[in-house]
């Protein structure tokens, strides 16, 4: 049986004016891989991926780390002390962030969030035409208030707003508009993300993997763009090393961002493991391209968990 453990921010400070961006300090790292450890034994990279079919079969409980999104804290937090552990783990990487030297959209509206006043992101919304889907209907209304009960009106509202109700492209719009005015692109993709040394020192270990070029849900695209997706961040993971064992994990890995075709375009790609973001654990019967993850706070030593 093999459970997957995810992370995302790594960081030793999360305060922010409105804060936004959640994640583990090194310290809750730490003490999550010796929780982890109590469980079972962590897999090392070359395990995972030429003998999958042994470690899912197995009545012992194996163990796996992984990131998503290629992020520098990652890198300088993370992985020293995985390395003070003696455990690898696999890094899934967007290659926009690196060829294009682009900031990914779910990082913009992370970082916008943790910095703008939900008012001051309402105003924005408010600019662009087409108010019926900028405005909450009193139902709405009631509904945003109640579901995010722990948050002031405005706040609850922008949130209903940015997760059920407007339409990607006016996100986008939006979110540009607001994290152009607050930053600037390049310095904080240089700051946020690995650089090509850190890529080259996990190439070099196996231990980078493919998490698409722009960061889309890649069931929601046409099937010659899930390729090309796919494909541009494969050859720059080989442009470090060739690797013929990369693994993917397909980003927001929700049912929706990793619905057919797409674990079949990954293994056409070449990719023989897949990872998702269902919650749960593997053993024999699992899906090889949609392995099951959890998210780092629903397992032991995380913040969610009660045993
Ligand atoms: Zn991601």
């Amino acid at each position: 049986m093999l459970t997957v453990c995810n992370f995302h921010y790594i960081r030793r400070d999360f305060n922010k004016p409105y804060p936004s961006i959640f994640g583990v300090t090194p310290d809750e790292f730490d003490y999550q891989i010796k929780e982890l450890k109590k469980m079972g034994r962590f897999i090392t990279i070359d395990e995972l991926t030429t003998d999958i079919d042994t470690v899912l079969a197995d009545k012992r409980h194996h163990l796996l780390v992984t990131f998503d999104d290629g992020l520098k804290e990652q890198f300088e937090l993370a992985l020293p002390i995985l390395e003070q552990h003696r455990t690898e783990a696999l890094f899934f990487i967007n290659s926009m962030n690196f060829i294009d030297n682009k900031v990914s959209m779910v990082h913009k509206i992370h970082m916008v969030r943790s910095e703008v006043s939900p008012n001051e992101i309402l105003k924005e919304i408010n600019k662009i035409p087409n108010s019926q889907q900028n405005e909450l209907t009193p139902a709405e209304f009631s509904k945003a208030v109640a579901h995010y009960r722990y948050d002031d009106q405005s706040t609850a509202c922008l949130k209903y707003l940015l997760n059920f109700k407007l339409p990607k492209s006016s996100l986008d719009i939006v979110i540009n508009a607001l994290f152009q005015r607050n930053f600037e692109e390049e310095s904080v993709a240089d700051t946020l993300y690995m650089s090509n040394d850190q890529l080259r020192y996990l190439a070099e270990r196996n231990m980078l993997g493919n998490h698409t070029h722009s960061h889309f849900a890649l069931g929601l695209l046409p099937k010659p763009e899930i390729e090309e997706e796919i494909l541009k961040t494969k050859s720059f993971i080989q442009s470090f090393k060739k690797n013929d064992n990369l693994a993917i994990s397909y980003p927001y890995g929700s049912a929706e961002a990793c619905g057919w075709p797409v674990p079949e375009m990954a293994k056409q790609t070449g990719h023989k493991i897949g990872f998702s973001m269902e919650r749960g654990s593997n053993d024999i019967t699992a899906d090889k391209l949609l392995l099951k993850r959890y998210s780092s706070n629903d397992l032991p030593g995380g913040k969610n968990y009660s045993s």
